[in-house]
């Protein structure tokens, strides 16, 4: 499919990408592993293509109706290649597959909206908007579909074409993706690449990229800022979190420990907005640990194949090899682990559902990003002490307030550092919200109406009211 297959450069042995089952450890595809010279003429032809694409809303509208109609109908395959090289339970595929059709639907409906500007000068002063060019799109391993259509949807809406980059570790689901969107797609409106890096680097310093478009670590993100200077390409960065839930004293533990858990534990915690520490009054502490624990302890932990299956394995080795040496730091920091607190036994790259207590601020599975199942639950006795330490981090990604009295943990949300605050709940997002992180944990704003205007740029037209 030309939308999907790599370039090559004449006289060059193909290169692969080994792409592994983290439910097994071992080996189950391959992807090419393109190389970064390859991209002159990928983001070439994406360029050539946008002529076209720019010029008919409707005819976008059109096929990116058809697009999301194509995904729903490869659902199937996309599902089970997901799991298969992500580890996530199929049901969650599924629900990704959903949400990355629903975006293409959402965005295909969505049109910037042409404005007047009326300043009392005897001028007729018109804002249009125009897109940008070719866009080039890098996202991470957790959510590999969906986040790669929280990119295309709108970039392609906005009447741009792209260059997709998912991770070396999941990149066969965004190929198949690749191929099944080029059924409702003009020829080379959504190229899909993959490799190791410096592919990444190379796309983001492309100087036929416009905007570049990064979800992923900090540290990388910073690096594609770099890299996007070069071309002074516009760059979007949605970067992690270390998102607190802070539990109120009025909270009922029982009526919301399935949600608390499951906020911190859905796609075995490789979410950037998972909660990922909890802020409970000393006087529930126990409480809410025991209610972690015991859904901690008898959750069904397996691959994602597998129907029962709620917890799959972590993605990746080097993750794996992250969780586990930020848990070891917390108990050799004096943590102790209520639940879980190793590797799991077997092959894969499972690791016990883990509940900390006792952990010292300091320690990074409190301070940085765990990014896996493993979740430090720590006291507080003022509120203000607690509100502090949700805020005294370098990240600000979300955050929630958990209580009976609504409009009381409504008041203490406000005071959140970050892009969404949630009550009673976490991580649920509209299509139709802005969606941006502070501090370190992104740069632009994505999502909604926002999304759409963040990969245009205006156009502004003075004239003279009369001749
Ligand atoms: P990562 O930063 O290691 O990699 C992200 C992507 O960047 C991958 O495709 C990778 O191949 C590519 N890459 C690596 N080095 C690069 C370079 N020098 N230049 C250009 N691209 C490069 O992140 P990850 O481990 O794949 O994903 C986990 C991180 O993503 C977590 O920090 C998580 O919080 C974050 N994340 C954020 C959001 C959000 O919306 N804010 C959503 C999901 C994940």
């Amino acid at each position: 499919m030309p939308t999907s297959e790599p370039d090559r450069v004449p006289g060059r042995r193909a290169a692969r990408l080994a792409v592994v089952d983290p439910a097994t450890g071992e080996t189950f595809g391959e992807a090419p592993d393109q190389q970064p010279d390859e991209l002159d003429a990928v983001v070439d032809r994406a360029h050539r293509a946008w002529h076209g694409w720019r010029a008919d809303p409707v005819a976008r509208t059109t096929a990116l109706r058809a697009a999301a109609d194509a995904v729903e109908t490869a659902g199937d395959d996309l599902a089970r290649l997901l799991t298969r090289e992500q580890g996530k339970p199929l049901a969650e595929s599924y629900a990704e597959i959903a949400r990355t059709a629903a975006r293409l639907r959402y965005f295909a409906d969505l049109a910037p909206r042409t404005r007047r500007i009326t300043d009392g000068r005897p001028m007729h002063s018109e804002i249009r908007w125009r897109p940008l060019g070719p866009v080039a799109a890098i996202v991470p391993w957790n959510f590999p579909l969906q986040l790669a259509a929280a990119k295309f949807a709108p970039a392609l809406a906005a009447g741009n074409t792209m260059v997709l980059k998912p991770s070396p570790f999941t990149p066969l689901a965004t190929r198949l993706l690749g191929s099944v969107l080029a059924t409702a797609l003009p020829e080379d409106v959504l190229t899909v690449v993959t490799g190791r890096e410096p592919l990444g680097a190379r796309l983001a310093s492309h100087p036929g990229i416009r905007h570049v478009t990064f979800t992923g670590s900090v540290p990388t993100g910073r690096a594609v800022a770099e890299a996007a200077a070069a071309s002074l390409a516009r760059v979007t960065l949605e970067l992690g979190g270390n998102d607190a839930a802070v539990l109120l004293d009025d909270v009922e533990v029982d009526r919301i420990a399935d949600r608390l858990f499951w906020a911190a534990f859905r796609n075995c915690g490789q979410v950037c907005m998972a909660v990922k520490r909890v802020y409970a009054p000393a006087r529930l502490h126990a409480e809410v640990v025991e209610a972690l624990v015991q859904r901690a302890k008898t959750v069904a932990v397996g691959p994602g194949l597998n129907a029962e299956t709620r917890l799959g394995p972590v993605n990746n080795a080097p993750q794996l090899a992250r969780v586990e040496q930020v848990t070891k730091q917390a108990l050799a920091d004096g943590a102790r682990a209520a639940a879980g607190g190793h590797r799991l036994d077997g092959p894969g790259y499972f690791f016990a559902p883990t509940i900390l207590t006792d952990v010292p601020p300091s320690s990074p599975v409190v301070a940085e990003e765990q990014f896996g199942p493993v979740l430090p639950v720590l006291p507080y006795r003022r509120l203000d002490e607690a509100v502090a330490a949700a805020n005294g981090t370098g990240f600000g990604l979300g955050g929630s307030v958990w209580g009976t009295d609504l409009d009381r943990a409504e008041a203490v949300a406000d005071r959140l550092e970050c892009g969404t605050a949630w009550i009673n709940h976490h991580a649920e997002l509209s299509l139709a919200q802005p969606f941006a992180g502070v501090k370190n944990s992104g740069v632009g704003v994505a999502g909604g109406l926002w999304g759409l205007y963040g990969n245009l740029r205006p156009f502004v037209v003075h004239r003279p009211q009369e001749a």
